[in-house]
């Protein structure tokens, strides 16, 4: 049975079409070692979403290889590959249940592990805050909470998890600047224990990257670090 060990992703001359007439992702290749902090940029239509597509298995690429610690994408497990994965969507679904239970989703987590999935994503003072701490019923689709603190909560949602390599689509709604600087710290002090892939349409975001992907029409157009770029 094909295992993740570390968290380290290879991609090589990837392309990828929704039809094979169009191509979206052109002859690319991306070493991301394990454990490292990688954000991708890129105009409207680059190809980031379809890229983190590629990566979640949920389309095939036309021709190149993706590979998770040196086994082939295709051959790694479902439940192995759901387990070690961990998604951040661009609109997190949350459910009109309380905190503790939008972390957990059914997997029956202890109290510990939800909170220190929480802290992590620095949501645990936001949900303390809120009048019954983690019992607060969030409303239909996490009314009561500002996009920020969604996507926080969606964080400590996926790292309850455990995974190996956390993948974030970042939110395009308007997030407050102190919003936008507690997300960013979530992701620093996350430096080292996942491979960290976030999508950000804010560099801001992703200043502290250790590799920042330029990406425009599919292809690499620069990579480099905040500083560099
Ligand atoms: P954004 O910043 O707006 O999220 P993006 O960099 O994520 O953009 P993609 O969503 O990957 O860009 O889109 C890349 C190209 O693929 C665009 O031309 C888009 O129209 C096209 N595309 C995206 N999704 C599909 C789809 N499901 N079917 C067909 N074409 C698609
Ligand atoms: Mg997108």
């Amino acid at each position: 049975q094909a295992r993740i060990g570390n968290g380290a992703v290879q991609i090589c001359d990837l392309s990828f079409g929704y039809s094979p007439e169009t191509p979206v992702i052109h002859d690319l290749s991306l070493q991301i070692p394990a454990g490292s902090f990688y954000g991708v940029v890129g105009h409207t239509g680059s190809g980031k979403s379809t890229l983190l597509s590629l990566l979640l298995r949920f389309y095939t690429a036309q021709s190149g290889r993706i590979e998770i610690d040196g086994v082939a994408l295709n051959e790694i497990a479902e439940e192995t590959f759901r387990s070690q994965i961990g998604l951040v969507p661009q609109d997190p679904f949350l459910l009109a249940a309380s905190a503790r239970e939008n972390i957990d989703m059914g997997r029956g987590l202890s109290d510990i592990e939800i909170e220190t999935a929480a802290k992590a994503a620095r949501c645990h003072d936001f949900i303390l805050a809120l009048e019954q701490g983690y019992a607060t019923p969030l409303g239909e689709g996490g009314a009561k909470l500002s996009v920020g603190q969604k996507q926080l909560l969606a964080i400590a949602r996926a790292l309850a998890g455990k995974p190996r390599i956390l993948f974030l689509d970042e939110a395009t709604a308007h997030i407050d600047s102190e919003t936008e600087q507690i997300v960013q710290q979530a992701l620093n002090a996350l430096r080292g224990n996942v491979t960290l892939i976030a999508i950000a349409h804010r560099l801001s975001t992703i200043r502290d990257a250790d590799r920042i992907i330029v990406l425009n029409h599919g292809r690499i157009a620069e990579e480099g670090n905040h500083e560099g770029l």
